[in-house]
């Protein structure tokens, strides 16, 4: 991973303690390869948002405003994939201006959709424009945004919570620790007092998917298809145990588990 490690605004690191006398952090918002799904959820938080916005300056964010980039910035937001040489640059410019980076939904935490064409860009690319115009840019294979910059927190899924990402701007603000993620979809699931998917013969990852969404999709009755990413405390091994021990198809979890992780797992568990 390139960039040097940094932290948050302020107790963490003590390089950034001037910024707790600042009347506002500094915020930019950055797209790269998404359908900017996320930034429309925060789109749709302007109240919870006006309640920490006297916290932060919105310095720039082209979804909403044509106010240029401008060099300066405490905190970027970065929402999309990395899928062009472009956006490698991109980030290392806002990492060396950023004290802190925070990487929203699934596209940027773990490659999300465009990750299902890691490793075989050219084709993909090929398949879908015949011609790649020049407008693409130089294509690369996609990866999350950790991959090429040090990341201090993350808002996973597809789309966010949006709630979760004021909750990380506050402990931002407050140099709070990054959640950890360590826990899987389980523990909530069973909270709502849902019944396993694995009971009705079918298969969830919400076995081995970060928790923090609530299981929306499964109290709607659908089974969990991992958008949240990997929770820290995955097992795949044991999860294919389990899988098999039901009599459902590992093959089919790991294809499954491809929609979301694939970029991700291709440097991280086996
Ligand atoms: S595997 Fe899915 S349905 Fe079963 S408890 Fe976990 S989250 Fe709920
Ligand atoms: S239940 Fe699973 S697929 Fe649905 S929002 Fe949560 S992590 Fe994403």
């Amino acid at each position: 991973m390139a960039g040097k490690k940094v932290f948050g605004l302020n107790q963490i690191n003590p390089a950034s303690h001037a910024l707790e006398h600042k009347e506002a952090a500094k915020v930019a918002v950055f797209g790269l390869a998404s359908d900017f799904g996320c930034q429309v959820q925060m789109t749709n938080i302007e109240r919870e948002l006006l309640d920490v916005l006297g916290m932060f300056e919105l310095v720039y964010w082209q979804l909403v405003s044509s106010a240029p980039l401008p060099e300066d910035f405490d905190i970027a937001i970065i929402e999309g994939a990395v899928c062009t040489q472009e956006h490698v640059e991109t980030l290392q410019w806002i990492r060396e201006r950023a004290k802190v980076v925070i990487a929203i939904g699934a596209c940027a935490v773990t490659g999300g959709i465009p990750g299902l064409a890691r490793g075989n860009v050219d084709d993909f690319a090929k398949r879908v424009y015949g011609d790649v115009p020049a407008s693409c840019g130089s294509m690369a294979s996609p990866r999350p945004v950790s991959d090429i910059i040090a990341v201090d927190f993350t808002v996973p899924g597809c789309p966010i919570e949006p709630l979760e990402l004021v909750a990380v701007l506050q402990r931002a603000l407050m140099g709070g620790n990054p959640e950890a993620g360590g826990r899987s979809m389980c523990g909530d699931c069973r909270l709502n007092e849902d019944v396993c998917f694995f009971e009705r013969g079918r298969i969830c990852l919400g076995l081995v998917t970060r928790a923090g969404c609530g299981a929306p999709c499964i109290k709607l009755g659908y089974p969990c298809n991992g958008c949240r990413g990997l929770a820290a405390s995955a097992n795949l091994d044991s999860a294919r145990d389990i899988v098999a021990g039901y009599g459902l198809d590992v093959a089919d979890f790991d294809a499954r588990l491809q929609i979301f992780n694939k970029a991700g797992q291709d440097s991280s568990r086996s």
